[in-house]
């Protein structure tokens, strides 16, 4: 197969030291083929809201086209953090606060529906990216990572849930690599039942899941053994039924991606290229009132491969193509 997009991608307005100039992304991405993609900045909490207005200007100057998108990558965070940060007692939060909240507490995205209107938001991307003040332990880290998927899984802003149990290291070697836990050794410590249950959450909410090249597939750090595992695990998620996307997550300042390598992983997998896709960004007066199917979508709704948000109003000029298996159906807050 041959992978033409890619909706998860940095550019130096990031806060973690990304620095792909847009116009570089443009560029290169048209040499690589990749014909449909978007910029996903990280916002982890409404403290790098300004990151996200830069990567916004950042991308509206480079005169997009239909095919280029603006999304945004989001944490799992907790709304003890929110609450913390919002009462200006943090100097310079950046990752939100990673210790001093209470194990099980209540999760939430550091963006609203407001910010996305504003920011003209096309798509999220959700991620699991530390463990929210459980001990570090393989059993609390695992069920404390699953808790997170499934609540990006179900969020109603959430479009993509990221990287599904990446790790980003706390126990390293000397050589830099990942050591044994908590998953790498034998991704079969995480119950299967879990993955079970996230395919079924993903599922009913419409929720694409991403094969992540990156931080997953290609990330050196981690040992062979555990990436033939991982792609295991998404091809049966695929063969559940679930909607996969393909990020890159480059942070370098070139669009380097091997995109030929992830094919030829994918394939041996059986992975097949049904994947998910963004329509291509239609013009305003038109799209404004026809969504995908042709239908005119309610009031204060918004229609987004295959959810229908309550946002009190619609994403702009936005059409996205549904999932076969979209039943449009609205989704709870969780
Ligand atoms: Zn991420
Ligand atoms: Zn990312």
């Amino acid at each position: 197969m041959k992978l033409l997009s890619d909706w998860h991608i940095h550019s130096r307005n990031s806060c973690d030291g990304a620095c792909l100039m847009v116009s570089d992304l443009v560029r290169e991405a048209k040499q690589k083929g990749v014909s449909n993609f978007g910029l996903t900045d990280h916002l982890h909490t409404p403290h790098n809201l300004p990151d996200i207005a830069r990567s916004r200007a950042e991308f509206l100057s480079n005169d997009p086209s239909p095919h280029f998108h603006f999304g945004i990558e989001v944490s799992c965070v907790s709304q003890w953090e929110i609450r913390e940060i919002a009462g200006g007692q943090h100097k310079n939060p950046v990752y939100g606060l990673r210790s001093g909240g209470k194990a099980g507490c209540a999760l939430t995205i550091g963006i609203m529906a407001d910010d996305i209107r504003k920011y003209q938001i096309e798509y999220v991307v959700g991620g699991a990216h530390w463990p929210m003040y459980v001990p570090m332990e393989r059993e609390a880290v695992i069920r404390d990572y699953h808790r997170q998927n499934m609540f990006l899984a179900a969020h109603p802003l959430v479009d993509i849930v990221a990287h599904p149990w990446w790790w980003m290291g706390h126990w390293i070697d000397n050589n830099g690599k990942y050591t044994a836990e908590p998953w790498f050794d034998d991704f079969s410590v995480i119950p299967r039942s879990m993955h079970n249950e996230f395919a079924s959450a993903a599922i009913e909410f419409n929720t694409v899941v991403e094969v992540n090249i990156g931080a997953n597939l290609l990330n050196r750090q981690y040992p062979e053994g555990f990436v033939a595992q991982y792609l295991e695990y998404l091809a049966e998620l695929q063969s559940q039924g679930v909607r996969l996307s393909i990020g890159s997550d480059c942070h370098a300042a070139h669009y380097d991606t091997d995109f030929e390598k992830t094919s030829r992983m994918l394939e041996s997998t059986g992975i097949t290229d049904d994947l998910w896709c963004l329509e291509p960004r239609a013009d305003k007066k038109k799209s404004s009132t026809v969504a995908a199917d042709g239908v005119p979508p309610p009031l204060n709704r918004s229609v987004c491969a295959g959810h229908v948000v309550l946002l009190g109003g619609e994403r702009p000029s936005l059409r996205y193509k549904r999932s076969r298996r979209a039943s449009g159906r609205a989704r709870a807050s969780p």
